[in-house]
């Protein structure tokens, strides 16, 4: 299995030409932005305009550049479209629950029929999605007029979007990144073809690259890929170029768990997760809108007693905290340091002595879900699971566990020894210790668990008291 690193390079300041490239990239925005207009602009005064796949080839009538930075731009200009369309369905609130659930075919109708017939299919003939399908093949002209002719006003009303970072993609038919073999001061040269006409002919600029040991290491015999993203660097004013190369997957052959390469990670609601090596993801806003939530969702059973709630809403905000959940598990996931091989987290179904609040967040937004999915992906770690009974009463210096360690819930302040940490991070220290210990793998139960600890706990005390029996030279 092979993946892909990047790696940066900066022009050499000694023979700076960059200024031509500076002036292609703007080249490029202005054409990103025209297109934007047209797009968002006079283009859409008609709701028979095909807005979402609006993909018109308008190079030719009004921009006449090579037609690879074209393609490039087009695409640029495509994924701003699709956030902004994205950004406005989300934003829309219909009072009838129908509307609100087709709205997210505006603009792509072709499907929905299929759609609420699988869907009807899937959760065995629910009422909701019956409705809608009945609703929709009764009058779906009126309802694409109505959500499209919506989601255009929207978007019309609002401010264009601007491109204004300096960058593009370019790959081998515009750019060649190469070695030089006469240059005494550089080692390799950048060249691009711009979109200025010279004689009839698109002009190539040549930029020297700087070329360090730091580079020699990195790339360790593998070549360059051919296709760059150069980017305009406004705080150092200079060029930029990102290149990517491939390496073979680590993970094929990993090393054996062990101290350095492993990390543990406890979930809790203060903190959504905390690791063994201190990092703690910082979930206030996060935290806030989770404290909404449990507010709101009070507020919900008191109506649904009364028979005065219609649940729609209440699903969908769920919905859409259990996604930010998501994101934000996935986030922390991505941003973990080459070196971990191994990620440890709790199995969640055993996560013992749980707060009313972090059993709410866990089956709530299936967090243990969340952890299993991403498994599936392929990454430099693996997942591991472990049971984590005791793992926040437990102290990890001497193995005293008991409930009064836990000071508070942030703090864990051992009553045998004194050790004192952040109470997260000492679960996640032990998460990733009893992964670590083959010992553990056989215990299945909370009890055999408990028992063990204690063992633990009263030979390290032992070996304790005969060391400082042997310092004191009684024997
Ligand atoms: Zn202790």
């Amino acid at each position: 299995m092979k993946t892909t690193k990047s790696i940066k390079f900066h022009t050499d300041e000694n023979f700076d030409k960059t200024t031509s490239v500076k002036s292609f990239l703007q080249n490029c925005n202005k054409v990103g932005n025209t297109l934007l207009d047209l797009h968002f602009g006079s283009f859409i005064e008609t709701n028979k305009y095909d807005f979402i796949n609006q993909t018109k080839d308008y190079n030719n009538v009004f921009f006449n550049i090579r037609s690879h930075h074209y393609q490039q731009i087009q695409e640029k200009v495509f994924n701003m479209i699709w956030v902004r369309y994205d950004r406005v369905i989300k934003n829309i609130k219909f009072d009838d629950p129908k509307l609100n659930y087709l709205k997210y075919f505006a603009f792509k109708w072709d499907d929905v029929g299929n759609y609420l017939e699988k869907k009807i299919k899937k959760t065995k003939n629910n009422l909701f999605y019956r409705q809608l399908f009945w609703y929709w093949s009764q009058s779906q002209d009126q309802i694409k007029l109505e959500i499209d002719t919506l989601v255009l006003k929207i978007i019309r009303s609002s401010k264009i979007p601007k491109f204004k970072k300096l960058v593009i993609k370019v790959d081998a038919r515009t750019t060649g990144f190469e070695q030089t073999e006469q240059a005494k001061y550089f080692g390799y040269w950048l060249s691009i073809i711009t979109n200025t006409k010279i004689k009839g002919r698109y002009e190539q600029v040549y930029i020297p690259i700087k070329w360090s040991e730091y580079h020699e290491e990195q790339l360790d015999g593998s070549r360059l890929n051919n296709s760059f993203i150069i980017k305009w660097d406004d705080i150092y004013d200079r060029l930029e170029i990102i290149g990517s190369f491939n390496v073979q997957e680590t993970s094929l052959n990993p090393s054996k768990p062990h101290q350095d390469n492993t990390l543990g990670i406890d979930v809790g609601v203060s903190k959504l997760l905390t690791f063994s090596n201190g990092y703690q993801v910082d979930t206030q806003a996060l935290q806030k809108e989770f404290e909404r939530f449990l507010q709101y969702e009070k507020q919900v059973k008191r109506l649904e007693s009364k028979g005065l709630y219609n649940s729609k809403k209440y699903i969908r905000k769920q919905v859409q905290l259990a996604n930010k959940v998501e994101n934000q598990i996935n986030r922390c996931l991505n941003n973990i340091p080459e070196d971990y091989q191994y990620v440890v987290f709790e199995d969640l179904n055993f996560k013992d002595k749980i707060s009313r609040k972090i059993n709410y967040l866990i089956r709530r937004f299936q967090v243990q879900g969340i952890f299993t999915k991403a498994n599936q992906k392929q990454r430099h770690f693996k997942i591991k699971s472990i049971n984590p009974a005791y793992t926040s009463q437990q102290c990890r210096v001497c193995n005293f566990t008991d409930r009064k360690n836990r000071a508070n819930q942030s703090e864990f302040i051992c009553k045998n020894c004194g050790y004192a940490e952040n109470a997260d991070v000492n679960a996640s220290m032990n998460i990733k210790e009893r992964f670590l210990d083959v010992r553990f793998k056989k215990l299945k139960y909370k009890g055999q668990i408990k028992k063990f600890l204690k063992e633990l706990f009263e030979s390290g005390q032992a070996s304790h008291n005969l060391a400082s029996q042997l310092s004191t030279g009684v024997a």
